[in-house]
């Protein structure tokens, strides 16, 4: 009797845990309808964006109309502020078109009081690495004429003036540095090298998806977008002119197009599936209110989604035996954790049950079923955002289609850098089958996407060397 009692229990126990997932289920995802609603909000908040209405999506024009023809010669530097690391960034093109001779790409940490020192210590920080890193390539500090090409990807809002200034609008990800909000950050750097007395002139600042579209354009002039999942998320595209209202007055005009950063982190919209979780984890973050989109999707977030979701199921069905303050620490379970939970099939003695015990130190026994359970709950988290990045993704072609860049049933090349798209393979194929559902099938495999290794940086180096005056024309 006592057995059957036990079994009972379980099972009960079991089909608690079974409904709330249904149920989270049913909120979180997007049917077909849904998924439409957030690719037309999306739509109409763009439009209104490129004619300067209220739009929770900043359509910055990057200024950039030039772009890498594959005929600048010479050697350039970059650096790269983005996610969680800083790069420098060296390349030397050769004679050959579009020949690359070297390339150095250095990767340094961040220190972790970095992310919230004054902005003019983080710019200090960056300029003494970039030196130290020059120096080993045989730069040195020389007069105004013999400076080396700079460029700088710097990953986050940023209004632009020129190619080479702006103003930052706000700070995202992990970064919250005083002093920098409102002030140009092309500025901040040259200051900051000439503070270690080694003066050096930044040619181009670039969004990071600018830098992986011009990375990916410079091989292939088909790709028109660009596009980062990683830390945070964002895209930019290419837009006709005309159709960018807000630039009416603009005086100079090379070019009939030009590339707009979405900054499409930021979508705020009612027909998101936000949940009660989602407002928490928004309201103890370092920018509450803001980046609605990129709290839903990107690889900064997804982990600590899944642990609240956790929590939650600890305290409403009993899993992990119910009380859990092992649960209860803010950022224990990193996006990277929860893709090898994802990605494992074992949910016996591997990558499920290790992460469960070092790094949220949960050492209560866990059954077969409750690790099937973590790992479809991390399925759920990963599919939502898989379904919110194809809507954006489905808007924007619709916007290109609109307009006329690009035509319907058209080959598309969306070039793509950033960790969650290039180590995460089960929400690649996610993200591959929502774009099935929301443009139906045969328009889906008209879109490649294209993983464009160190696109960012590359791109900043390349576009410094087209900025600096080298030969350079649109190749489209
Ligand atoms: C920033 C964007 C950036 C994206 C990806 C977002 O938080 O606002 O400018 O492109 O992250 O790094
Ligand atoms: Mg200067």
């Amino acid at each position: 009797a006592a057995g059957f009692v036990a079994v009972g229990y379980r099972t009960w126990h079991s089909s608690r845990k079974r409904t709330l997932l249904g149920q989270m289920r049913k909120r979180m995802l997007l049917d077909d309808s849904g998924l439409i609603e957030v690719r037309d909000d999306f739509c109409k908040q763009m439009v209104a964006g490129l004619n300067g209405e209220t739009s929770s999506l900043l359509m910055i024009p990057s200024m950039v109309d030039i772009i890498p023809s594959g005929n600048e010669r010479g050697r350039y530097l970059a650096l790269d502020l983005g996610g969680t690391n800083f790069r420098c960034v060296y390349i030397k093109l050769g004679d050959g078109k579009g020949q690359i001779e070297d390339v150095k790409i250095e990767q340094c940490e961040i220190p972790e009081h970095h992310f919230t020192s004054p902005a003019a210590d983080l710019f200090t920080f960056m300029a003494e690495k970039m030196v130290a890193f020059a120096k080993t390539l045989g730069f040195s500090r020389g007069h105004a004429s013999e400076r080396p090409v700079v460029g700088f990807c710097f990953s986050f809002p940023c209004q632009h003036i020129s190619l080479n200034s702006g103003k930052l609008i706000r700070w995202t990800k992990k970064f919250n540095n005083p002093g920098a909000v409102g002030e140009d950050p092309v500025r901040m750097l040259e200051d900051a090298f000439d503070r270690i007395d080694f003066p050096v002139d930044v040619d181009c600042m670039v969004n990071d998806t600018v830098g992986v579209l011009a990375a990916a354009r410079y091989l292939d002039s088909s790709v028109m977008i660009g596009m980062i999942l990683g830390t945070g998320t964002n895209a930019c595209y290419v837009e006709k002119i005309d159709n960018v209202r807000k630039l009416a007055q603009t005086p100079r005009r090379r070019r009939q197009t030009m590339i707009i950063n979405i900054e499409w982190g930021a979508f705020t919209s009612k027909t998101l599936p936000r949940l009660e979780f989602d407002r928490d984890l928004d309201s103890s973050s370092a920018n509450p209110g803001e980046m609605q989109l990129e709290k839903l999707t990107s690889g900064m977030y997804l982990g600590e989604v899944t642990r609240r979701i956790l929590l939650q199921f600890a305290e409403q069905t009993g899993l992990f035996g119910g009380s859990v303050p092992e649960l209860q620490t803010p950022g224990s379970l990193t996006t990277p954790d929860t893709s090898r939970i994802d990605h494992d099939s074992t949910f016996f003695g591997g990558p499920t049950g290790d992460i469960l015990r070092s790094e949220l130190g949960l050492s209560h026994w866990q059954t077969f079923w409750d690790r099937q359970l973590v790992r479809d709950i991390v399925r759920l988290v990963a599919q939502r955002s898989s379904q919110l990045i194809a809507a954006g993704i489905a808007a924007l072609l619709r916007q290109m289609e609109r307009d006329g860049t690009f035509g319907p049933m058209q080959r598309t090349v969306v070039a793509v850098d950033g960790g969650m798209f290039a180590h995460y393979r089960a929400f690649r194929e996610e993200l591959l089958s929502a774009l099935e559902r929301i443009m139906g099938a045969e328009a889906a495999h008209q879109i490649v996407l294209k993983h464009q290794q160190d696109g960012s940086s590359m791109g900043a180096v390349t576009m410094a060397g087209a900025a600096a005056g080298a030969p350079s024309q649109w190749r489209s």
